[in-house]
């Protein structure tokens, strides 16, 4: 394999899927990773990639995805899988989906990092993305489990660009606001389809998930000595957490 290998977890949907067309249109052999498999070995075939069933919360899952890389040269980790379950406020928190959303978003994309890394830094120039959020920087009412373990994601990425000084591997940390894919609002709120169509109501443009994938493939394109640390991007209709502008139609 002479193209540079890039990994993306959580590539079987929105952001994900996005982010192994934008890299594979890079030049980069796109590792897919996620849960299901029957989506990656079809994106795979599309962008000439390699699907790995991976659950990034099974130490012995991650184990078998580093194994499925070795000898490769493994340049890019996109820790892209994640996400919100419920919308509950902290006097109703819901521990178990609380403790989901930091095995996926924190734990799982630490335990991939870690299995990485090794692979990462003998490369001689690795990136390792992290997909964060504007949950990650800011609180809002309903959002405490989500953005605890967003801020976690934060702050690791944040922990790991000083702990990684001197070697040859750039952190950067990606955090977008709102953004249109299939499924997140979907299972933030538990198949609900009108609680997630909410989400996105009388938002002219909320992002999309190849708008996120073309800043993330921006940020992994720059010369290896620029490390983009951090990037906020929103839509227009977003001006801050709680300022969304939103368009209603009188019938
Ligand atoms: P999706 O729900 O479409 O994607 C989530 C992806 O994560 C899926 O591919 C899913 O695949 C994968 N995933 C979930 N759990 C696991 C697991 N245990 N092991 C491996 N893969 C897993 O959401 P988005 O594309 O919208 O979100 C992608 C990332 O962007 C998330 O980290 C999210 O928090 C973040 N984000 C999203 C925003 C939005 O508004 N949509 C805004 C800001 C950040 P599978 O089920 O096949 O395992």
């Amino acid at each position: 394999m002479s193209r540079p290998v890039a990994v993306v977890t959580g590539a079987s949907s929105g952001i994900g899927a996005a982010t192994a067309r934008a890299l594979a249109a890079d030049g980069f052999h796109v590792v897919l990773a996620a849960r299901r498999m029957e989506r990656l070995t079809a994106l795979a075939a599309e962008v000439d990639g390699t699907p790995v069933e991976c659950d990034v919360t099974s130490p012995e899952s991650v184990e078998a995805l580093a194994g499925a890389l070795d000898g490769l040269d493994v340049r890019v980790l996109v820790n892209n899988a994640g996400g919100a379950f419920g919308a509950d406020y902290v006097e109703n928190a819901d521990i178990d989906g609380w403790r989901a959303m930091y095995e996926v978003n924190v734990l799982g994309a630490v335990r991939v990092t870690k299995a990485l890394l090794p692979a990462l830094v003998a490369s001689g120039a690795g990136t390792v993305v992290w997909v964060s959020s504007t949950a990650g920087l800011i609180v809002y009412e309903g959002g405490g489990g989500y953005a605890a373990a967003k801020h976690a994601e934060t702050a690791v990425a944040e922990t790991m660009r000083l702990e990684l000084s001197g070697r040859p591997v750039r952190v950067i940390e990606i955090d977008p606001g709102m953004v249109k894919t299939d499924e997140f609002s979907l299972n933030r709120f538990g198949g609900d389809a009108e609680a997630a169509d909410k989400v996105y109501e009388g938002v002219a443009e909320p992002l999309t998930a190849e708008d996120v994938a073309d800043t993330i493939a921006w940020t992994v394109s720059r010369p290896h000595h620029v490390n983009v640390d951090r990037l906020v991007l929103r839509p227009l209709a977003q001006a801050a957490q709680h300022k969304v502008h939103r368009v209603h139609r009188s019938n």
